[in-house]
């Protein structure tokens, strides 16, 4: 745990969020600023700080938040597909110093 960092204390159970998914690596929650009908991430529960800092021994744990995307994103509605957004660093508007993987969908999607 990261003292001050705001994903490691909803990890902790610390601060509150609206968690649709938690295991003994992974937590899911609904994004507070939503951004269209349905945004939620999924954390690894230990704290990496951003892509960048990931390392090969979190290869399964990579592996593990992609495949585990498709499963949430239906249960949460979306049939149709959705958005898997990574912001890495402050080049990368990255605000939650705290890997997460944003899950976006519902709303008309602009294609990148
Ligand atoms: P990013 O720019 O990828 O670092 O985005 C951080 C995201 O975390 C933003 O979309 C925020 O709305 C979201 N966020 C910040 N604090 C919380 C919180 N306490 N619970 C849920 N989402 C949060
Ligand atoms: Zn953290």
């Amino acid at each position: 745990m990261s003292e001050d960092c705001i994903f490691c204390k909803i990890v902790a159970g610390e601060i509150p969020a609206k968690k649709i998914y938690e295991d003994s690596d992974l937590i899911a929650f609904h994004d507070i600023h939503p951004v269209a009908p349905v945004h939620f991430m999924i954390v690894p529960k230990e704290h990496i700080g951003s892509l960048a800092d990931a390392q090969a021994r979190h290869e399964m744990l990579l592996g593990r938040i992609l495949l585990l995307a498709p499963v949430l994103a239906k249960e949460q509605g979306l049939h149709e597909g959705f958005r898997t957004i990574i912001n890495t660093g402050k080049g990368g508007g990255q605000e939650v110093m705290h890997l997460h993987v944003h899950i976006i969908g519902g709303g008309s999607q602009r294609a990148m």
